[in-house]
């Protein structure tokens, strides 16, 4: 359990980093994840990836992107995209505005060896598009995974987990199970909750759980008004990989 610290990334841009730093270098499946809060002139200009995925997960304000083959586009509040690099591919993602500050997730998710070479491919979806679990005190969005029958339109290909959670009120209660030896993690992004037993996370906290950990499942309460989380977890690869900044290979 850590709080991350604030690190710059990208051309004036600063990110807390949840997974990739000192705190959690590997958590695999996953390579990094960042909550960045960042507006113009700020932002991550012409930059390579090759050998994973991309999710970038907007909380509020817009990022603009475009790729070296063309394909652009807007992402807003609530939108996701979900892009597999695979053999490689060179993108710019810049904020929509001087003014309002975008706020969001951006992960990376290791791919198989089957699958590092794989054409680049994008799986976008609009807030809209995005199914929502409701029930009296809570609401999860679920991107990729599934929560009461609701399953998320992701498809990974490597298997995990991506759900953003609201519990509404103090003291409530939520539990979620997680499949035998996966990695997983509860991040707090707003409020605070108690993650299994007697674990105090207050605003962002990150809560890990190695494969042998969580017992199967991970419980949480609300502890103040209003807790919002983000769930993450995936099947460790246990491949070799090696790793140069936004290259990600085995050898
Ligand atoms: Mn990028």
């Amino acid at each position: 359990m850590f709080t991350p610290l604030e690190r710059p990334e990208g051309v004036g841009a600063r990110v807390k980093r949840i997974i990739g730093g000192s705190e959690l270098r590997n958590f695999d499946p996953f390579l990094m994840l960042d909550l960045f809060n960042v507006k113009l002139p700020a932002g991550f200009p012409d930059h390579p990836h090759r050998g994973f995925e991309t999710v970038t997960y907007m909380l509020s304000g817009e990022i603009h992107h475009e790729d070296f083959k063309g394909h652009k586009g807007v992402i807003g509040p609530g939108d996701i995209q979900w892009m597999t690099a695979g053999k490689g591919i060179l993108h710019a993602e810049m904020p929509g505005s001087f003014d309002t500050p975008s706020y969001g997730f951006q992960l990376w998710i290791n791919l198989m060896s089957k699958d590092k070479y794989c054409e680049p491919q994008y799986q976008e979806f609009y807030k809209k598009d995005i199914p929502v679990h409701q029930a009296d005190n809570m609401s999860a969005k679920v991107i990729a995974g599934e929560v009461f029958g609701v399953k998320g339109p992701i498809h990974t290909r490597t298997p995990a987990y991506f759900i953003d959670f609201t519990l509404t009120g103090s003291g409530k209660e939520y539990t979620h199970v997680i499949p035998a030896n996966w990695n997983a993690m509860v991040f707090v992004y707003e409020g605070s909750l108690e993650v299994q037993e007697g674990k105090k996370a207050a605003q962002f906290t990150n809560v890990v759980f190695n494969a042998s950990s969580t017992e199967g499942q991970i419980k949480v309460k609300s502890v103040g008004e209003t807790a919002k989380f983000i769930l993450l977890a995936g099947t460790p690869m246990g491949e070799k990989m090696v790793q140069h900044g936004p290259f990600v290979l085995n050898t």
